[in-house]
């Protein structure tokens, strides 16, 4: 699993952060990091109460199952 930050979205305002610090930090720019880079199953829940905080709605998890499953498509697309 991986936390994806649609930029053009994403305000800084910090609730993600305020919900999930160990997550995220808005830097003294306003920009938001990704200070966690390993996502355990049992933080799922608490980062997806992180997402649906999100006022501008910047934030989505993706499995990395579903990734591989739609590189494979695209991949076996490209050639016809
Ligand atoms: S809550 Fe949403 S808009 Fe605010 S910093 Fe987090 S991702 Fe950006």
């Amino acid at each position: 699993m991986k936390i994806v930050i649609d930029r053009g979205r994403c305000t800084g305002i910090g609730i993600c952060e305020s919900v999930a610090p160990d997550h995220f930090e808005v830097d003294e720019d306003g920009t938001l990091q990704l200070i966690s880079l390993g996502i355990s199953e049992d933080e799922r829940p608490l980062l997806e109460e992180a997402v649906r905080s999100c006022p501008a709605r910047a934030l989505r998890l993706e499995n990395r199952l579903e990734n591989r499953m739609e590189n494979r498509v695209e991949t076996q697309g490209a050639g016809q």
